[in-house]
């Protein structure tokens, strides 16, 4: 397989949360981890939508999901979803982080604040 832009499958992820969300004591509904850099940035259906914030700032093309079974690839400038090399670990989050998370920092009306 030729190496794909934007696709470094030996960068690991940045840590076990959202990079924005941690740092701004916010919370998240699922995870990205940008295969460029190793960003972990929370989905566009989280409050804060920092992954695809973080393509919108450095242009970093591809995601993939950080979400435990899930193996896809998503490229922004494509708008394509499309099968990745794997990726050194750690490929998902910890299975005792909870959906949303981080279960401490998460609302009672959260729902109210995600986007569809
Ligand atoms: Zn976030
Ligand atoms: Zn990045």
């Amino acid at each position: 397989m030729t190496s794909r832009a934007g696709v470094d499958p030996s960068v690991p992820p940045s840590g076990t949360g959202c990079v924005e969300c941690e740092a701004a004591g916010g919370w998240w509904v699922h995870l990205r981890r940008c295969t460029q850099c190793g960003h972990i940035g929370c989905c566009d259906t989280s409050p804060s939508q920092h992954a695809t914030a973080h393509f919108q700032a450095t242009g970093h093309p591809v995601i993939t999901s950080f979400e435990p079974g899930e193996d896809w690839f998503w490229d922004y400038t494509t708008d394509e979803g499309f099968l990745g090399p794997v990726m050194c670990p750690a490929t998902e989050r910890p299975l005792d982080q909870t959906v949303p998370g981080p279960a401490e920092r998460v609302p009672a009306d959260w729902r109210d604040h995600v986007h569809e």
